[in-house]
Order: C-alpha cells, then structure tokens, then sequence
C-alpha cells in the first residue's frame, strides 16, 4: 500500500463522525438520521496531480479534467463549474432536499485564483463597497486594516476554499435569511443531512474560539475531496506563497494560512 493509499483510508475512516459533529444542536425535540456516508473512490481524495498551484487556484476550472459545469437548474446562473465528485454528491443532496420540499441553488461554486484577485481588488480599491458599509476608496486606514476588513467575508486570492471546486455557497449570502422563514427550513435541512452527502459547514459561529472567516451559513464543502485537500495545505502553503494582487504583502503579518486556509471548525480540521 503506497503512503497517500495509507493516509487516504485514514482520512476515509475519520470523515463520518467529523462531518456529523457539525450538524445544529438546536432541534432538539427532531429525530436527526444517521445515515453512514461513504467514499466509494478514495484515491480521488488525494489525487496524483495535487500541488501547491492547485490549491492556490491558479488553474482554469473550464479546461481541467475532473471539472464540470453546473446545470442552470441547480444554480442561479449558468457558467458555473464544480469538481465533478462534488457536484454527484451535490445532486443527490439536491433530490433528497427536492423530497423534503427543500429547494437548494448553488450562488456560487469554484473560483480560480484570478476570479478572486478580481473579487478582492475591486474591494482593495472601493470599486465594490464591503457588506460592512465600509468603502477602502481613498480611505485612511492602513493596509493590514483593510486587508482584515475584507478578509471578514472575502478569502485573499490563493487561500479560498471556492479554489478546490468543492465548495459552494447555497440560496443567499446573509446568515439572517437562514433565521427566518424559508431560510431557517433550508438551514435545518441541511444541518441535519447535509453530512450524509458528505458536505459540511466549515464557516461555523466562532464563540468557541475558530479563527478566521465569519460564519457563514450557506458555505457547504464537500469533505470527502476537501479534507485531503485542506491536509495538504497544512503541510505545504506557507504565508510565501500568497502573492500577485495588491496588499499580498500583508499576507505575512496576518499569517492567512494558519487563520483563514485551516481556521474552520469540523469539516477535516
Ligand atoms: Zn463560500
């Protein structure tokens, strides 16, 4: 048995229990279902062609084997493309949910590292407005200020998780739409089933001390594929490698690999 045969059973055997902590405590009086989830191809976990560009994005999701686009019927829009693993799973979730009455619709999927240089720039520069209301535009704070202004709901380009085509933002971009109403139905739909697919929250409430990104309840990965990938990180991204879009350099005192890349709760942490 070759070592990442080795290390993709043990990544495979602790997969379930991780993924099921993650589910919400708060329905108590529910019957919650424990369903095993299992990886049927677990050499995919950690495939041969993994490296650093890779999880830094720097690929192009439309010209790479093991990428597919999205059907419009499970997204917002077209010309959306996930990992061709993640998105299986993503549609038997998606039926699942269709029987509970549950409409899920993918907002966004995977994100190359340009497509995030973008994202943050426009920000960087005041060209977008953050959520918060602020505007970095010709502003007085310095740059690791605003670099941590953004970094609250955006990822600095090479450390989001949406680079792995893995992971995928669900219905709405404000927790508060998942407290109320339809939300708060889809938010316990997927807190309670979502791990049978193999989809976990890694943006969890951080009272209990996660660094990193703010909660976010409509970011789900695809933990069977995700975890490997997040393992890898841990072992080979450092701070250095974060460059190539303005206010890279604050990458360093921020330390983003260890509090945003592997700052998530459950999900392979
Ligand atoms: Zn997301």
């Amino acid at each position: 048995m070759g070592l990442y045969s080795f290390i993709a059973i043990v990544l495979m055997l602790s997969t379930l229990s991780e993924c099921q902590s993650n589910r919400v405590q708060k329905n108590e009086n529910e019957v919650i279902m424990q369903t095993e989830y299992k990886h049927e191809n677990m050499d995919t976990i950690i495939p041969d062609k993994l490296n650093i560009a890779f999880i830094l994005g720097k690929f192009d999701p439309t010209q790479t084997n093991g990428f597919t686009q999205i059907d419009q019927k499970y997204a917002d829009r077209a010309g959306l493309w996930l990992n061709i693993e993640a998105y299986e799973a993503f549609i038997r979730m998606w039926e699942a949910a269709q029987k509970d009455n549950i409409d899920l619709i993918i907002r966004s999927a995977t994100r190359n590292f340009d497509y995030q240089k973008g994202i943050w720039e426009r920000k960087w520069m005041g060209e977008t407005t953050l959520s918060s209301g602020v505007n970095l535009g010709n502003s007085k704070y310095s740059d690791l200020e605003k670099a941590k202004m953004i970094l609250e709901y955006s990822a600095m380009p090479g450390t989001s998780r949406h680079h792995w085509g893995t992971d995928i933002d669900l219905n709405a971009f404000e927790n508060d739409w998942f407290e109320k109403g339809e939300g708060l139905r889809v938010y316990y739909w997927l807190e309670n089933h979502a791990h049978e697919f193999g989809f976990c929250r890694p943006y969890t409430s951080k009272i209990n001390g996660r660094t990193g990104y703010n909660e976010e309840k409509w970011h789900w990965s695809y933990m069977p594929l995700s975890k490997g990938y997040l393992l890898f990180a841990s072992q080979h991204m450092s701070d250095a490698d974060i460059q190539g879009f303005l206010g890279s350099k604050t990458a360093d005192d921020l330390q983003v690999v260890k509090n945003y890349v592997l700052g998530v709760e459950g999900c392979g942490k």
